[in-house]
């Protein structure tokens, strides 16, 4: 421990560097934006970390933890403001977990995004400036970022004086404590009637709501979900029971909404954090919804293709549909098929892109490892009657190897979609022995995409395009489209 020295009422080391104590209040430029969404900005050797601080602001926070070369401070006062910062719409976008970077213009937000993409390759991946610069094209945002999300998944819990009249919203950043809410600007607009909906029931009804400290109570959570393309609703209640007491006026309640076309309730008796138990029992309408997601051109008008897709409650579904157009019409042309390849869909869900890409390729296989999801690609397939497509369910970095050895067939193209920590290093090896004309690499993390970049860039790839797509406006996430090719081609 180096020797502490007071003057006047700062504490110093014996090299003279400040040392922060928790409580004492600073004034500081914020210069970026942490992973986590809090502004950063430098101060006596110290990074400090102060959350709705954005780019640019001048403002005075108070330390609330610190540690030797970093400190987490709390916003005090916005002594100047930043020339990007924006009224957030959201009453709660302060205490909401659910949108970091509200209060940044989005014009900001994209340009940051770029930024994240760029720094990350240059940084992790040690691709030169030059190169990433002659490659890369700007975000794809959103033409309007509010009202985006086709899925909400509100938590309910008890609240007011005698804790006992049930609320809904969202949780506060980092805890389960409930943001009362019935509407998030970010997620449809029905939402707000489904929830009042469900708190009317149950306050006649008397259904209590599920207590996470006692794991008494009923009603848990609320997902609901909306199919954009066909205006299809389906709620389901998750409950802390058999079934649901009384449902008969909760279907009442919600019948009359536009759009509704499935109301269950799903199972969850255990005391975790998952939302969704295994059971869904249906209670009116029908079990599924439908929605489609349409396959662009280059300019990103619609080409008159689509794909149609039947989602149950507990299937995974992309969030942003009209991003999601965007991102895998990108990686359609960055595949550059012409109906004589082969294709690999690597961690495929539930074969999106894989039945993005079957019109236009020989044959298309997709990985995953999920069954539940596989049992959905092989269902999205049939009910778009696509035939030249096939799902193995397994690890990839376990199925492709023995693929490989069986099969002794190799693709002309491999499209990756790995989840937030990147392509297991066995599943790149097997991707470099078939060695794959094309590479598309679909990413929701640029760091790790960078370290897979480097490793496939270094056996034998070169890097072609790059191009973020934003999938979700006032958060630090960014989605990456990028494309590598065989060197010798
Ligand atoms: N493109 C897909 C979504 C991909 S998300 C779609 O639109 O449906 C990443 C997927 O990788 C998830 O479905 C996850 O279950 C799967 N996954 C995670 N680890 C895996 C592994 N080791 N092998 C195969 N799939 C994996």
């Amino acid at each position: 421990m180096p020797k502490k020295l007071r003057h006047r009422f700062f504490i110093y080391t014996m090299d003279n560097r400040r040392i922060y104590h928790k409580d004492e209040i600073i004034q500081v430029d914020i210069t970026d934006i942490a992973d986590g969404g809090e502004g950063i900005g430098h101060s006596d050797g110290y990074t400090l970390f102060v959350k709705d601080a954005v780019i640019g602001d001048k403002v005075r926070a108070k330390i609330m933890k610190a540690g030797r070369s970093y400190a987490f401070a709390k916003l005090v006062q916005i002594v100047t403001p930043s020339e990007y910062r924006t009224e957030p719409r959201c009453p709660i976008a302060r205490q909401c977990g659910g949108c970091q970077i509200q209060e940044l213009s989005y014009e900001k937000q994209l340009q940051y995004k770029q930024d994240k993409v760029r720094n990350d390759l240059i940084r992790i991946g040690g691709f030169p400036p030059e190169l990433i610069d002659s490659v890369m094209q700007p975000i794809v945002g959103m033409d309007d970022p509010w009202r985006f999300r086709n899925k909400a998944q509100m938590p309910v819990g008890c609240g007011g004086k005698d804790h006992k009249t049930p609320v809904a919203g969202f949780y506060a950043g980092r805890t389960h404590s409930i943001i009362q809410t019935a509407d998030c600007l970010t997620g449809a607009q029905g939402n707000s009637a489904v929830i009042d909906a469900v708190l009317e029931y149950m306050k006649e009804k008397k259904v209590p709501a599920y207590d996470e400290q006692s794991g008494k109570g009923i009603v848990r959570h609320v997902l609901i979900r909306t199919g954009f393309s066909t205006g299809q609703v389906m709620v389901c209640v998750v409950v802390n029971a058999d079934s649901l007491p009384g449902s008969e006026r909760l279907i009442e309640l919600l019948r009359d909404i536009p759009g509704m076309t499935s109301i269950s309730i799903n199972i969850n008796k255990d005391r975790t954090n998952v939302i969704l138990g295994k059971t869904t029992k249906n209670l009116w309408g029908s079990d599924t919804i439908r929605d489609s997601l349409r396959i662009l051109s280059d300019d990103f008008s619609y080409s008159g293709k689509s794909v149609e897709f039947r989602i149950s409650p507990r299937s995974f579904y992309q969030v942003n549909p009209g991003q999601t157009e965007k991102l895998y019409s990108l990686a359609l042309q960055y595949a550059g098929l012409d109906g004589t390849q082969t294709v690999w869909d690597i961690y495929c869900g539930i074969g999106t892109i894989s039945l993005f890409l079957a019109g236009s390729a020989k044959r298309v296989y997709g990985v995953e490892i999920i069954p539940e999801a596989v049992a959905d690609a092989r269902s999205n397939a049939e009910l778009n009657r696509i035939t030249n497509v096939s799902f193995e369910t397994g690890k990839a970095e376990e199925v492709l190897p023995a693929y490989i050895q069986r099969e002794k067939e190799s693709p002309d193209v491999v499209v990756v979609d790995p989840p937030r920590k990147g392509c297991d290093e066995k599943c790149l090896q097997a991707i470099l022995h078939v060695k794959p004309q094309r590479i598309v690499y679909i990413s929701c993390d640029p760091a790790t995409l960078s370290r897979d970049l480097k490793i496939l860039t270094a056996g034998g790839y070169e890097l072609r395009q790059v191009r973020p797509v934003d999938q979700f406006g006032h958060t630090v996430h960014v989605e990456t489209v990028v494309l590598i090719s065989r060197k010798d081609t």
